[in-house]
């Protein structure tokens, strides 16, 4: 195998929630780009089915799969699906997310549990689906998106800290338990990136010369720029790595 075979998607495919729009569409077209067939999901139908359209249209082999990743008889209805179509999932990336800013004091249980369920819960359901069909056949990733919040903590956004502090637990105890099984699991810690979940934060002249100062590379990632880790991760090129978390931040975690 050459080094750029080593990174060679052809013939896998990966499943990426939360594709619609932002990073996982940014890491799904990488994969495609590399070779794979997608399915991508995000909650709305229409949005769901015209980003797929659209990855079709730039020559990718894309399934739409319109659901909601908090919902376990969804979860599962999809992978009964995928399994009568024929369509085994190599690759699974575990990207979507929400986030919700007020001071905990004022948090309400609902939105604390929307956020645990929406960020942390969709990656145990997800992945308890795919792994079952993964460790029979002997091999498969996992790939879950943390953040810096997996490390460090912010305040008005805890519950999304405590959501991505547990995936990086989560990455581990699914490397543990299917590493054995010729499976892969780990993580990939994304800094401030550009995309709609940062809207609020981006348009704040404080808040944006606050992460330009504060990341050594002095800008905002683009959502692209995950997609070198994204697939090294999902290909052989990461087939002795299992239960890490590696940060793309512009090495923001790293200074004080
Ligand atoms: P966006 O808000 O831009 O996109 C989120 C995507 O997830 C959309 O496709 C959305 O589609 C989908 N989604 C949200 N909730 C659900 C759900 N319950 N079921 C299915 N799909 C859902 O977010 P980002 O691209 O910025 O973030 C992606 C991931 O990266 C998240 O896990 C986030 O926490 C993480 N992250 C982001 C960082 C950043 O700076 N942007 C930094 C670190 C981590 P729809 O709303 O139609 O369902």
């Amino acid at each position: 195998m050459t080094t750029k075979n080593l990174f060679d998607l052809t013939g896998r495919t990966a499943l990426i929630t939360g594709s619609t729009r932002g990073l996982g569409r940014a890491i799904a077209l990488g994969l495609g780009a590399a070779g794979a067939a997608l399915v991508i999901n995000g909650r709305d139908p229409e949005k769901t089915r015209a980003a797929a359209q659209d990855m079709r249209d730039a020559g990718l082999t894309v399934r739409a799969a319109a659901f909601d990743v908090t919902d376990e008889a969804a979860v599962e209805a999809l992978f009964r699906d995928l399994d009568a179509e024929g369509i085994e999932i190599d690759i699974l990336v575990n990207n979507a997310g929400i986030q919700h800013r007020q001071p905990m004091v004022e948090l309400s249980l609902a939105d604390w549990q929307r956020v645990i369920d929406t960020n942390l819960t969709s990656a145990f359901l997800m992945g308890r689906e795919a792994a079952r069909r993964m460790i029979p056949r002997g091999h498969g990733k996992v790939i879950n998106i943390g953040s810096l919040t997996s490390e460090l903590a912010r305040a008005t956004v805890i519950p999304y800290t405590v959501a991505k502090g547990g995936i990086r637990l989560l990455t581990k105890g699914m490397a543990a338990e299917w590493t054995p099984h010729g499976i892969q699991a780990n993580a990939i810690g994304p800094g401030y990136m550009l995309t709609e979940m940062n809207a609020a934060l981006t348009s704040d002249p404080q808040f944006d010369a606050w992460v330009k100062g504060r990341t050594p590379a002095g800008r905002w990632g683009r959502p692209d720029e995950l997609v070198g880790t994204a697939v090294y991760l999902a290909s052989d090129a990461s087939s002795y790595v299992s239960g890490q978390l590696i940060f793309v931040d512009g090495g923001m975690i790293s200074v004080l």
